[in-house]
């Protein structure tokens, strides 16, 4: 059986967290630096880290339009974190240019300064196989105004942590930190 490659965006942030975690569900990890990466590949994902940085290395490598037509080829892709801000819409908070393949705005830093990680299980009633799930914060952003295309997966005190629009997924939190493979096998499972 032939492994399904799965790229990970290497600008800046969690690569190595989210290629081990893809491992673990038999999946093989590409980092993807250039337009010529995305060949072949059947799922893509946006890793936490600083969505300052990646948006920068996004516009110096020239690859705000290569992943936008990956997105919209059909292909799965998941933001994580900085990932899920550069997948919205509109960017609130020190905004960042994003992406605009998930119908929804992205605050920034929307916990505040005084809780700068935490960990929290999802509401009762999370969609897609997810009840119970642990969710890792890190300085995370909170999702808010989903237009009408736009499926709330999983929330966290009310909030929206986990949206779907269509092939494309945004986690305000980080599924590479937890050991529990459902968020990545959800990427891979709409084929
Ligand atoms: N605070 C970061 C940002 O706004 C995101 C943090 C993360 O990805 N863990 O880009």
């Amino acid at each position: 059986m032939t492994q399904r490659r799965v790229g990970v965006l290497a600008i800046q942030g969690d690569f190595e967290a989210h290629a081990a975690a893809l491992v673990r569900i038999g999946a093989e990890p590409v980092r993807v630096l250039h337009e010529k990466d995305l060949d072949g590949l059947e799922a893509l994902v946006l890793p936490g880290g600083e969505s300052t940085t990646i948006s920068k290395g996004l516009a110096r490598l020239a690859l705000y339009e290569p992943l936008r037509a990956f997105a919209l080829s059909g292909r799965p892709v998941l933001g994580t974190c900085a990932g899920a801000i550069l997948l919205a819409r509109e960017v609130e908070n020190h905004p960042v240019r994003s992406l605009g393949l998930v119908d929804v705005v992205a605050v920034r830093n929307a916990y505040g300064t005084q809780v700068d990680s935490f960990a929290a299980p999802v509401d009762p009633g999370a969609g897609a196989g997810l009840e119970g799930l642990r969710c890792v914060f890190i300085r995370a952003p909170r999702l808010r105004d989903p237009g009408p295309g736009v499926e709330v997966l999983a929330r966290v005190d009310g909030a929206p942590v986990l949206v779907r629009e269509g092939n494309r997924l945004a986690a305000t939190f980080h599924p590479e930190l937890a050991d529990d493979p459902r968020v990545h096998r959800l990427l891979l499972a709409g084929d």
